[in-house]
């Protein structure tokens, strides 16, 4: 009986294997947030890198925010795969959830994308490089290879951070890099959503994002690369955190090998990004997460 079995079970085994480590999954996922970015703000942003990604790639401009719709809520949403009630941080500046969160990992607190890449894909290098310090509390620091807070510069100057994120896809060419800009947030606070002002710094951060996507080409990973782009909350004139759909749509577009383009129907959420990341990285989710993964956009 035992004879049999073993070469029957090794033999579905062979079989299951290449649909879990498809052609289909990335070498590389590049996650890219901009702290603040409006879904409004989209047909009318000079944003050309993103508008080729988005031609080239799945995107929506309705997936919604958690709420409130302020800052760690919703990246913990977007790194968490859970819901504000889920993971608990409540608060634009939380850094320990204020609810006893419904699951948690082995760092002590809910379990991240990158929780889930130490804990099954523990050789794989990680990356997350953020401008706003808060991010830090957020990711998982535990289980990322590498990790770095390079703040904004003079004037909203994110050359630093781009510059940072460069030198590690060169370097390193992570499996997973998460890179977190904080405008358009800061200009829509001091001047106004929806301002010639806000628009401008989209334009800035476009040209961010295509030195970010360029060093994918130096490195020769580019064409093995899921680039994700998306942000944690809009806003209305200079605030967000409420219930507005201003406040509360962001994009999010999803480009590269393996990917369907074209505009997602249906309904998205924030923790459906965590969700997609681990799908596209083969890693199995916790079964606590409520985040799905946005299959109409997975080959
Ligand atoms: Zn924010």
């Amino acid at each position: 009986m035992k004879k049999i079995l073993i070469p029957f079970l090794l033999a579905v085994v062979a079989i299951a294997l290449p649909s879990r480590l498809s052609a289909e999954k990335p070498g590389h996922v590049v996650f890219i947030g901009l702290d603040g970015w409006g879904a409004y703000s989209v047909p009318k942003a000079e944003m050309p890198t993103v508008k080729a990604l988005m031609n080239n790639g799945a995107w929506t401009l309705k997936k919604r925010a958690v709420l409130p719709s302020s800052s760690a809520i919703n990246w913990a949403s977007l790194f968490m795969g859970l819901p504000t009630e889920g993971h608990g941080y409540t608060d634009w500046g939380s850094r320990t959830p204020e609810i006893p969160p419904v699951e948690i990992g082995p760092n002590g607190m809910p379990s991240t994308i990158f929780t889930l890449m130490k804990q099954q894909r523990p050789s794989e290098p990680t990356a997350a490089v953020y401008e706003w310090d808060g991010i830090a509390y957020l990711v998982d620091t535990l289980s990322i290879s590498h990790h770095a807070n390079v703040p904004v510069g003079e004037n909203n100057d994110s050359s630093p951070i781009t510059a940072a994120a460069v030198d590690h896809i060169l370097k390193a060419k992570p499996t997973l890099m998460v890179i977190t800009y904080d405008n358009p947030d800061h200009v829509g606070h001091a001047v106004g959503h929806d301002t010639t002002d806000y628009y401008q710094i989209l334009t800035y951060l476009d040209g961010e994002i295509a030195k970010v996507i360029e060093a994918t080409k130096d490195a020769g990973i580019y064409d093995d690369t899921v680039f994700i782009i998306t942000s944690d909350h809009g806003g209305i004139k200079t605030g967000h955190g409420g219930m507005t759909l201003q406040e509360m749509e962001t994009p999010l577009i999803i480009a590269g090998p393996g990917i369907v383009p074209g505009e997602l129907k249906g309904s998205y959420f924030q923790y459906d990004v965590a969700a997609t990341m681990a799908t596209l990285l083969g890693l199995t989710q916790p079964q606590a997460w409520t985040g799905r993964p946005i299959f109409p956009a997975l080959r």
